[in-house]
């Protein structure tokens, strides 16, 4: 097991760039989708079915899971790694947006976050480094910071304050993760030696303060960058433009990572401003309400149009579920709430978006990326023919 972190840019094309992060678990092939994990689990399929899916890397939620089964509880096990029979490469998102998301039920101080467990209504505390200490316990690749992030729309003052506290906490988090990293904090078990941490720049959808962001973020030092506060409901064009302002500021050789975007879309067009790294709920949770994503755009697999429709559900699709069923019985099962529904429909979406990083991927390495999403973002945008 390597215990450093690495990222190699095998090809650019524009400012797209093909990559290789190396942690801990493992290889990440990049541009890379991270399926989310949340509680340690990818809603509707199996990790055996993920792995079969030739995910690189799953992603899982650090508030989540202090709150259930309890990070102690997962050190025990073997970390996140022997607690769910994954092999690769996890990383752990600190709960910052899941906390600030709790309106009404967390007050904010310098300190950290106090607020009452979505569970059972108990009172906790989350602080920079009892956040490094579970993410350290959970063992999982890749830690994050624990940041303030804002809602949208926010006025540039309470976007600034907001970053500036994400600034002082990102500080307080690498101090922390350092100590753990060097073995001065003894009653913390840290199955996962080689753990990253990364940064992540907020500012809402404000030039100033990303600028502000990025250069103090990058000043406290961190393995790579995230860039979190967007897709949170603002306009798409307004995301692309906050995202290519950020990337070519964050440092050419370490990766950068666009936090809980997009639809397939939002993928391309943040790969040609220099992305390497996703993640999103998107493709499971719609996979769940029965939106299916194709190359011709997504469709609602419940419209009575497909009740007699004995083709796959995309033609040019090579997952188990298109190889396997028509659409007529992919709606069928959901019409009837079949569990088997959510399963096949997530194996389709998580190998949509995949394989769609695949193509991005080869598109890079050929020279001809900028075809690709012209191709892809044409065809995309159309109204899905049947
Ligand atoms: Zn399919």
């Amino acid at each position: 097991m390597s215990a450093r972190f690495g990222f190699e840019i095998l090809a650019t094309d524009g400012r797209a760039r093909r990559g290789r992060m190396t942690v801990a678990h493992g290889d990440v092939q990049t541009p890379a989708f991270m399926p989310v994990g949340t509680r340690a689990a990818v809603k509707g399929i199996t990790i055996g079915q993920l792995g079969d899916l030739g995910a690189d890397i799953m992603l899982a939620n650090a508030y989540h899971l202090h709150l259930r089964p309890g990070d102690q509880a997962v050190a025990e096990a073997g970390g996140l790694h022997g607690f769910t029979g994954w092999t690769k490469p996890i990383l752990t998102d600190s709960g910052g947006f899941q906390v600030f998301s709790l309106a009404g039920r967390r007050t904010v101080n310098e300190e950290g976050v106090i607020f009452q467990s979505h569970l059972d209504g108990s009172a906790r505390a989350l602080t920079p480094e009892s956040v490094a200490d579970i993410q350290a316990r959970l063992g999982s690749d890749i830690a994050m910071i624990f940041d303030e992030c804002p809602a949208w729309p926010v006025e540039h003052g309470g976007a600034s304050s907001a970053m500036e506290r994400t600034l002082r906490w990102a500080r307080r988090g690498r101090d922390r993760f350092e100590a753990l990293s060097a073995g001065q904090v003894p009653d913390v078990f840290r199955p996962t030696p080689g753990q990253a941490q990364f940064g992540i720049i907020q500012g809402s959808t404000f030039k100033d303060l990303r600028d502000q962001s990025v250069k103090g973020t990058v000043g406290v030092g961190f393995e790579a960058y995230a860039i979190g506060g967007l897709s949170v409901g603002e306009p798409s064009d307004v995301m692309y433009d906050i995202v290519g302002h950020t990337a070519e500021q964050l440092p050419a050789e370490t990766p950068r990572y666009l936090m809980g975007a997009g639809m397939p879309n939002d993928l391309v067009e943040a790969v040609s401003r220099g992305i390497d790294l996703f993640d999103c709920v998107l493709p499971t949770r719609n996979a769940r309400n029965g939106q299916l994503f194709t190359r011709q755009g997504a469709i609602s697999i419940k419209n009575a149009r497909y009740a007699g429709d004995l083709r796959p559900l995309d033609e040019a699709c090579q997952c188990p579920t298109c190889r396997t069923h028509s659409r007529a019985y992919l709606r069928h099962l959901f019409m009837t709430g079949e569990m088997s529904s959510g399963i096949l429909n997530t194996v389709h979406n998580l190998h949509f978006y995949l394989d769609t990083m695949g193509r991005i991927r080869k598109a890079i390495e050929f020279g001809i990326f900028e075809n690709f999403a012209r191709e892809f973002l044409d065809g995309y945008s159309r109204r899905h023919p049947d």
